[in-house]
């Protein structure tokens, strides 16, 4: 077992519980490169208690022989910042319903969002999700499935999602092969950087890299049909690179 590195493990804190927290989060952002984190004696301890606790209740069970697709949705799916719009189903990125049709036949499909779980099924309520008639979503996460880390180039303790809660609790179902993270604050899959795939934060009425439209669900559903389609383990592949990688 990995002492811990660089770490210092104490540092490595539980989440906590009682901080109230029900709105928006952002995109603050760190390239935390920690080898054998996720092997460390605390962050194991953490994640065997998280494993316990974690409250999965199914929306629809998972399909066999399904891969699973875990989205983030603030600045992923939704901008949960912008003012002045009136219809929730605005505030959706550009191709969202679009992307999950798409991936639906190949995966199953988990939102992971750090909102507390009454808010985040309202959100994704209010913006068709839970009721569109090309994909079902199998189950949501909220903050309370997370861990707090605190790693040395951070510069403030922040809650992550370790896929190993969602593993644990399916069992050669979804597994480290056959799993993918999409969000927009690489340090949530810090724990699984082989799984994590970055994209553009979401904000209405902005566009990223001066392009003329946000493309980036249509990048997304491309990368994710390829990978579906060709790759047996997805840890074998670099997915920081997905850009170049889509076609
Ligand atoms: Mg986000």
């Amino acid at each position: 077992m990995d002492a811990g590195g660089s770490v210092d493990d104490q540092a490595v804190r539980a989440h906590d519980e009682d901080h109230d927290n029900t709105g928006c989060h952002g995109n603050d952002d760190d390239d935390a490169v920690v080898p054998n984190l996720a092997r460390m004696p605390r962050v194991l301890d953490l994640l065997e208690r998280h494993i316990r606790m974690a409250d999965i209740h199914l929306l629809h069970a998972p399909r066999p022989g399904k891969r699973l697709l875990v989205v983030d949705l603030d600045h992923t799916l939704f901008d949960c910042r912008a003012r002045g719009v009136r219809n929730r189903a605005d505030l959706l990125r550009p191709g969202t319903h679009e992307m999950l049709t798409t991936l639906y036949p190949h995966y199953d499909l988990v939102v992971w969002s750090q909102t507390v779980r009454a808010a985040l099924e309202s959100k994704l309520a209010g913006m068709g999700l839970l009721t569109h008639p090309g994909y079902r979503i199998a189950f949501v996460l909220d903050r309370s499935a997370m861990i707090e880390l605190a790693l040395p180039n951070w510069d403030a303790p922040h809650p992550v999602k370790p896929l190993a809660v969602i593993w644990a609790r399916f069992p050669g179902v979804y597994t480290a092969r056959n799993s993918l993270h999409v969000d927009d604050v690489r340090r949530n899959f810090v724990l699984n950087p082989r799984n994590g795939i970055k994209v553009v934060p979401w904000y209405v009425g902005k566009t990223s890299k001066g392009a003329v439209k946000d493309t980036e669900c249509t990048r997304v559903a491309q990368y994710l049909l390829h990978v579906a389609e060709h790759v047996e383990d997805v840890t074998s592949v670099d997915h920081s690179r997905w850009r170049k990688a889509a076609v």
